[in-house]
């Protein structure tokens, strides 16, 4: 095992790194560092979040840059203001002992005027979110003409997050003879893309097999039904007392709901969204980090950059939308050789997106059956025993006390002293689980019934709308036209099926109606045609607006008369699910950025959202 003087990297740096106890390179470090510093080719990485690719990129350019010259020399992009944070600190920690040297962050839902002029001062470095590193060109803040490392880290993640267009303005900003350095966990389609058409033959390493998760993660899936989703949650947080953990949901509403009950129920719990202001979101950070939250409930989005090395597990309360990003989620976990678990909360229908996973990450996934109340009981009352027995005794501090403590409890017998401990630590405990269900028969009879029916979040309402695939319909573009109707200032748009000739969307239920009458009254066409959207059957319930048309446009059921059943049936023979799998997350964070365009000046959510 090479040393990093082996890699090529001298005095100041090494210091450094010692001074953070970095001992030996990681398998990423010791194929990247080498790698840029002998050659100027681009280079493809394929590597997960905790596997050190922050110094992997960084040492070699802090091992060539010319720390007498004053122009950025490297700009680093990454998808959200948290990672981008990250790499600055760690840049900082990496040239302690390079007092030239200087780097500055630039994200958006900070000041722009402060970041203005630490660029003006002069720096090499810049690290920055995609939208505030255009912000800033476009201003003539920031000029690449004389950089020499471009670094686009977790490519994927940027791409998902809608930032193709960023990307494309930052890399025409700098110079053909730039390094491009490409960092992602996986290479789907587009990120290939970006390789093929701003990459020059670039070299190609990975910090194991290519998508692979990590050895030190255990997967293990619970079979749940909406019902049992949550009770489950708590009892896999009740079997594992010592939990330190993040549960991913997929849309902003989810997450604050699951937050909100773990915290009403008592658990050390809170949220982390884009609908948080900064300082709240770095506040929970900081709790997190002390640990004196247990459990964390986040978006993908936001939990983007969480450089927390010792989770116990991570817990998927759904499953991502994109299997790709499972990996992301579950790599939170077994980082820097601690092992970790990672879970996943799934409906029967969902096993086969298990089987997808699988293959994504070459592992098989342990079936685990949710903890019985007796044995949530066995484990904590052990815990706690355990804790008992292994406290170190003070006695210079308490020996003051103990003949009044023993002369009052003289009367108990070891039996009953130890009976009574029990009771007191344990009563609400046991009594809560006393008569508890066991979940696992829950869950298989509620999938008894509800056999063939599908899985569907009650908060939100199902549109049917009669342009699809055929039209040049994507998510995107349907999340575009959604929020040209202006519907309201913050509207979440869940799952979206886009079919051949019609598509489906789902919006908060509170603003089914508010939508409907948006599409009426703005009367919106798409490639010239008119848009016509309906409340889906099943979502329309008793007296609702069910079989509404609207006056003087054509139907889709009308025009092709099939009716719902028809298009129900072409819906699973399509590919309506994988559609909604893909887009629904990205969806619901990506129409809030759109949304709240307008109201970037005054810090909303959109703006942060989006780390202009
Ligand atoms: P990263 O993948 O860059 O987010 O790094 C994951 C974690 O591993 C961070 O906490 C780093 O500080 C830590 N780390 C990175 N490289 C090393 C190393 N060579 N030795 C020890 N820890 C490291």
């Amino acid at each position: 095992m090479s040393t990093f003087l082996d890699l090529g990297l001298q005095e100041p740096i090494n210091r450094a790194l010692t001074d953070l106890g970095y001992e030996k390179p990681t398998v990423i470090q010791e194929k990247a560092i080498p790698q840029i510093i002998s050659s100027t080719a681009d280079l493809k990485a394929f590597a997960q979040t905790g596997t050190g690719k922050t110094a992997a990129f960084s040492l070699p350019i802090l091992e060539q840059i010319d720390q007498t010259n004053t122009n950025v020399q490297a700009i680093i992009l990454s998808p959200t203001r948290e990672l981008a944070v990250q790499i600055g600190k760690n840049i900082e920690q990496f040239s302690k002992y390079m007092p030239n040297l200087k780097t500055t962050t630039v994200y958006g839902g900070s000041n722009i005027d402060e970041q203005i002029r630490k660029l003006k001062r002069g720096v090499q470095i810049v690290v920055g979110t995609p939208g505030r590193t255009v912000d800033l060109i476009n201003r003539r803040a920031l000029r690449l003409g004389n950089v020499q490392w471009l670094v686009l880290d977790e490519a994927d993640e940027m791409l998902n997050m809608g930032f193709k267009d960023d990307l494309d303005k930052v890399l025409s900003a700098t110079p053909e003879t730039k390094q491009t350095l490409l960092f992602s966990a996986t290479f789907p389609r587009e990120v290939e893309a970006i390789a093929r058409n701003y990459m020059d033959s670039p070299v190609e390493i990975t910090s194991g097999e290519k998508n692979s998760g990590s050895d030190n993660v255990t997967h293990q899936q619970y079979i749940v039904t909406e019902r049992t989703r949550y009770p489950a949650l708590r009892r896999i947080a009740d079997a594992n007392p010592e939990i330190y953990a993040i549960v991913f949901c997929r849309t902003r509403r989810e997450t604050q709901q699951v937050a909100d009950n773990l915290i009403r129920d008592g658990y050390s719990a809170d949220s982390l969204h884009g609908d948080l202001s900064q300082g709240q979101r770095d506040s929970v950070m900081e709790k997190f980090r002390k640990k004196t939250i247990q459990i964390l409930v986040a978006t993908d989005v936001a939990a983007r950059g969480i450089d927390v090395n010792d989770l116990t597990h991570v817990i998927n309360h759904k499953l991502p939308d994109q299997v790709e990003n499972y990996n992301h989620r579950s790599g939170r976990t077994g980082r820097a050789g601690s092992k970790g678990i990672s879970i996943a909360l799934i409906s029967k229908k969902e096993q086969g997106r298990i089987r997808s996973i699988e293959r994504i990450i070459k592992k098989k996934f342990i079936q685990s059956t949710v903890p019985t109340g007796k044995e949530i009981c066995e484990k904590q009352i052990f815990t706690i025993i355990d804790k008992v027995h292994n406290t170190e005794v003070n006695t210079s501090e308490i020996e003051s006390f103990l003949p009044a403590v023993y002369e009052k409890l003289a009367d108990l017998t070891r039996e009953e002293l130890i009976q009574k401990f029990v009771s007191k630590e344990f009563n609400t405990f046991l009594s809560y689980y006393q008569n508890a269900q066991d979940l696992n028969d829950v869950s298989s009879r509620d999938n008894e019934r509800s056999r063939g029916g599908r899985d569907r979040d009650e908060n939100m309402t199902r549109f049917f709308i009669n342009l699809g695939r055929k039209d040049s319909l994507n998510p995107a573009k349907l999340i575009g036209l959604i929020n040209d109707q202006k519907i309201a200032d913050k509207v979440e748009i869940g799952a979206i099926d886009i079919l051949d000739t019609f598509s489906f969307f789902e919006i908060d239920k509170n603003f089914k109606e508010a939508t409907l009458d948006a599409f009426k009254n703005n009367e919106p066409e798409f490639d010239g045609r008119f848009v016509n959207i309906e409340i889906t059957k099943s979502d329309r319930g008793g007296g609702g607006r069910g079989g509404r048309r609207q006056g003087g446009k054509k139907s889709f059921g009308n025009k092709n008369g099939g009716g719902y059943g028809r298009r129900r049936s072409e819906s699973s023979s399509g590919d309506s699910r994988r559609s909604s799998n893909r887009s629904s997350e990205r969806s619901s964070e990506r129409s809030s950025e759109r949304r709240s365009s307008s109201d970037r000046n005054s810090g909303g959510f959109g703006r942060r959202r989006r780390e202009r």
